[in-house]
């Protein structure tokens, strides 16, 4: 067979050649060591927490030595394609000041030298390389009608791999050329396959930078490489792509590692370089029954990037979290450098990268509290008003007029060596402290203490005092005495039956009736805040 004939028949009139493509795409001038990382999201319309977990090692990779971080949107699969898609992946990333150093913005600016940066305005390098690959007898046009449900067949083929059929030789690799002419006459669609020369028994190995040497049988099927609306499969474009934009290691999901062994076929034919790899465990929950399940977009919120500025997480918080699955070792540089910039951790040990990640939000409000924890009031109060502005308009207008309470309101316990750390998410200050805004609604007094809280509640009106902190304190404890209760809390453990509780039982007496809760930030404080009036208030609203 003429194979460069087929090819002209097959592409009579693609715009460029494979030459000069190449010359269109220099090598990138970039300092030894300098690696070129990508960002390649579909855009399905929403960012999942899993893909943003690797554009963090793609950015940190890449600022670390000096390199490239760039965007590359892979839009060859049309019916997913919704629109705005990108925008919300470019939002995400600018959120997060995560920008990629390369990037086009759909029907506006493009920064970089390496675009386009959408893989469907990419088409004509696809065309000509899968020119170049039938004319030199690597690569043959299909036209079987199985070739329209391509994902079908993927499917299927991937599925008799895993069997360990491997033989998957395509029967129109045999079609002769006035076979081939005969269809394109009758107007049939081609797909373009790729002629493997594997034998289905031989094995090759390769290095994943996280997971180490993995060998696996080499690739043997005839994959499609174009499909027949002239768009690539993710294989073809990923090996062309990556290559022409400089792409120096690969970071994306291990849902990638069986096609693996076609891509490895596929730069050999191309005359490529490999990049190296680093393939993603996908994070994962523990079902109901204690089982592992990948986070799913459907079944849970956090799996969306979205879901975080709702709740009004803090983003620091949310990639410190992120970064903890990626290296557990950055809990530990974290305590040794708590005011560090993230972005200075070196993740280089993907010391759980390996593993499957478990989402855990005991975690997650944990590292969101202490981020919290470490911002003045006027800062908490910002951000409160920000996530409101954005995510609960209803509260705008009071936050607002009560600008100067509220800021008092986050500012109990706060600024201080040993700072209260209970707000993780914004969404929940209100609830939270629900009692600085009106009575409680409910009370977590012990049922069997009735009496007991109900005398000294009754008592309190006269002991109130808030013109000082100490002042405040000292009248409780005159009380206390007054009423039985043990002062000094040595005296209560020595002899419990001689009193009636100690002063802490006071004061959860008075907590309770102020906040309805056992457990709160400073009472004084709240008292203060809350005025005499109201206190007395929320006193006799119990005892009368
Ligand atoms: N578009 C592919 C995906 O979303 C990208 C995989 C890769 O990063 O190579 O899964």
């Amino acid at each position: 067979m003429d194979y460069k004939k087929l090819a002209e028949l097959l592409f009579p009139s693609n715009k460029y050649t494979t030459d000069e493509i190449e010359k269109m795409y220099p090598k990138r001038n970039l300092p030894e060591g300098a690696e070129v990382t990508r960002f390649a999201p579909s855009p399905t319309g929403f960012m999942h927490l899993g893909s943003f977990y690797q554009a963090l090692i793609d950015y940190n990779i890449a600022k670390r030595s000096g390199g490239v971080f760039y965007l590359r949107i892979e839009d060859t699969d049309q019916k997913r394609e919704i629109s705005g898609a990108s925008e919300i992946i470019m939002n995400v990333l600018s959120d997060y000041d995560f920008m990629p150093d390369e990037y086009e913005l759909k029907g506006g600016v493009t920064v970089g030298n390496y675009g386009p940066y959408y893989q469907t305005e990419r088409k004509e390098f696809y065309n000509a390389y899968a020119k170049k690959l039938v004319a030199e007898g690597k690569a043959f046009p299909c036209f079987c009608r199985k070739t329209e449900g391509l994902e079908d067949v993927q499917k299927k083929r991937e599925k008799d791999f895993a069997l360990g059929k491997t033989d998957d030789k395509d029967p129109c690799r045999n079609l002769t050329y006035e076979q081939i002419e005969q269809n394109l006459k009758d107007g049939k669609k081609f797909a373009i396959r790729l002629k493997s020369s594997g034998d289905g028994k031989e094995k090759i190995k390769f290095v994943d930078c996280v997971k180490g040497e993995i060998e696996i049988l080499a690739n043997s099927k005839d994959a499609i490489l174009l499909k027949n609306d002239g768009l690539p499969t993710y294989h073809f474009a990923h090996a062309i792509d990556d290559t022409l934009m400089g792409t120096t290691t690969v970071v994306r999901g291990e849902e990638w590692l069986p096609s693996y062994p076609l891509h490895h076929e596929l730069f050999d034919v191309l005359g490529f370089t490999r990049p190296k790899y680093i393939h993603t465990p996908v994070i994962s929950k523990l079902n109901e029954k204690g089982n592992k399940r990948k986070l799913s977009k459907r079944k849970d919120p956090e799996s969306d990037m979205r879901f975080y500025d709702k709740e009004g997480y803090p983003k620091q918080a949310v990639v410190e979290y992120l970064i903890n699955l990626i290296n557990s070792n950055f809990e530990i540089w974290r305590k040794n450098n708590p005011d560090a910039d993230y972005r200075d951790f070196p993740f280089d040990g993907f010391k759980n990268t390996a593993n499957t990640p478990l989402f855990d939000f005991v975690k997650l409000n944990d590292i969101a509290k202490e981020v919290i924890s470490k911002l003045t009031a006027e800062q908490c109060y910002e951000r409160l008003l920000g996530w409101a502005r954005e995510n609960s308009p209803g509260n705008v207008d009071y936050l607002v007029k009560e600008k100067d309470y509220v800021t008092k309101i986050l500012n109990i316990d706060r600024e201080k060596p040993k700072p209260r750390k209970d707000i993780y998410k914004w969404s929940m200050f209100f609830d939270l402290y629900d009692y600085m805004f009106s009575k409680p609604r409910t009370y977590e007094f012990d049922e069997q203490e009735g009496e007991k809280c109900e005398k000294v509640l009754k008592s309190y009106k006269e002991y109130l005092d808030l013109s000082s902190k100490d002042v405040w304190f000292e009248k409780i404890k005159e009380m206390s005495e007054k009423l039985g209760y043990a002062v000094s809390n040595s005296d209560y453990k020595k002899n419990p039956e001689n009193y009636q509780g100690n002063v802490a039982k006071v004061c959860e007496f008075l907590r309770v009736a102020i906040t309805g809760r056992k457990n709160s930030p400073d009472l004084y404080e709240i008292m203060t805040l809350l005025g005499e009036k109201e206190t007395l208030n929320r006193i006799s609203a119990i005892v009368g």
